[in-house]
């Protein structure tokens, strides 16, 4: 164990980072101590650092929240993690409360509802720090899911990301497995999506895009004989209906691009039984814009059994399903999301985030090792 824990400390939106170096504390009862392994950059860690979020109320802030992490030392009573065990960890975390009804020891589990719900790298301290100490509410409820030995540390800070899409995916029973998917966007979204769509059976694949180039390397890359790929243009909706034959339309849409212009495709996409998932909100400086679109209870989701849903964030049950697919080997291809230049040493915090936010970036990984 090092003595010293270094944290990086992000004065204000749009500014710099500065390293802090302080004593390794040790855990109390119930705590546990996590050593950084890899964090990768999430598109909310580029845009909290080009104009903050609401949510952050105290400057300088700890960002970054997609961690895997070895657990270094655990405090008294605790039994369900020992020295040495990778974990990985959700965003989305329990209020704290352990009498909340959504988030404590009786609790749904549905924390995102909660209207004091928190975030790593938000309300709670993130992952740009070599070193954390969970309290016990955190410990006993919170997304830490624990990989078997041997599980690499690069593909264990992927769970997050892949647990908000999983959620997505799984909120409506019987639409992937042996079914036609959609992605809209071919950012990294749709990249774990097709992956997970990939692992579990999906029938066809169709990828949407506008930018060609993008495309092309996720379908390289990331492309079997059941993906395709469609170009977003004038012929769009015909093009994907041709892939759906010999069905007449898609089984699931997963709206991927922050766009007004992506909702307005994903809709034309319904047709008999379809699941739209509006996966990707769209915020801009002038707040949440109103999406209107008239849907007939009657005949469209009554008659024709479409279904229009949303998840965001992540709770237990997606960080479940990301984890057992990555300890499973279920996703052989997610280091294919990082190449060698969107890899960073934890110095260079300000260069990765700048990465990840230029439109050819996948996935960077800030590696702590
Ligand atoms: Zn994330
Ligand atoms: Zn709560």
């Amino acid at each position: 164990m090092t003595a010293t824990a270094h944290t990086y400390l992000l004065d204000r939106p749009g500014g710099s980072f500065t390293r802090a170096d302080l004593p390794l504390a040790a855990p109390g009862p119930g705590e546990i101590l996590l050593r950084t392994r890899r964090v990768s950059v999430c598109q909310s860690d580029v845009v909290i650092h080009k104009v903050g979020l609401p949510r952050i109320k105290a400057w300088p802030a700890i960002i970054l929240h997609e961690a895997s992490c070895t657990v270094e030392a655990v405090g008294e009573g605790v039994t369900r993690f020992a020295p040495g065990d990778l974990v990985g960890l959700g965003c989305d975390i329990p209020c704290g409360d352990r009498a909340c009804i959504y988030c404590g020891d009786h609790g749904t589990g549905d924390w995102t509802c909660c209207p004091r719900t928190q975030a790593t790298g938000h309300e709670f301290p993130g992952f740009a720090r070599s070193h954390a100490i969970l309290p016990k509410w955190f410990v006993d409820l919170g997304p830490i899911y624990r990989f078997p030995a041997g599980t690499s540390p690069d593909e264990a800070c992927h769970l997050e990301p892949l647990a908000c899409g999983l959620e997505g995916m799984t909120r409506v029973n019987h639409c992937i497995a042996n079914r036609v998917v959609v992605l809209i966007g071919a950012g990294s979204q749709s990249t774990y999506a097709l992956q997970c769509c990939q692992a579990m059976g999906a029938r066809r694949i169709i990828l949407v895009n506008r930018g060609v180039e993008r495309m092309e390397r996720v379908l390289r890359d990331f492309g079997d004989q059941r993906v395709v790929g469609v170009r977003w243009d004038g012929n769009v909706v015909a093009a994907v209906f041709a892939h759906c034959k010999p069905f007449n339309e898609p089984h699931f849409v997963m709206m991927n691009a922050p766009c007004r212009e992506g909702y307005e495709l994903a809709v034309r996409l319904m047709g008999y039984g379809t699941v739209l998932d509006a996966h990707a909100g769209v915020k801009g400086a002038g707040g949440k814009p109103r999406i209107a679109h008239e849907v007939d209870l009657n005949n469209q989701v009554h008659y024709q059994l479409q279904c229009y849903q949303a998840t965001h964030g992540s709770s237990w049950h997606g960080i479940r399903l990301a984890g057992d697919l990555i300890a499973q080997g279920k996703l052989p291809r997610l280091g294919l999301m990082t190449g060698p230049s969107e890899r960073f040493h934890p110095d260079q915090m300000l260069a990765a985030i700048q990465r990840a936010s230029t439109p050819d970036s996948l996935k960077v990984i800030i590696d702590w090792d």
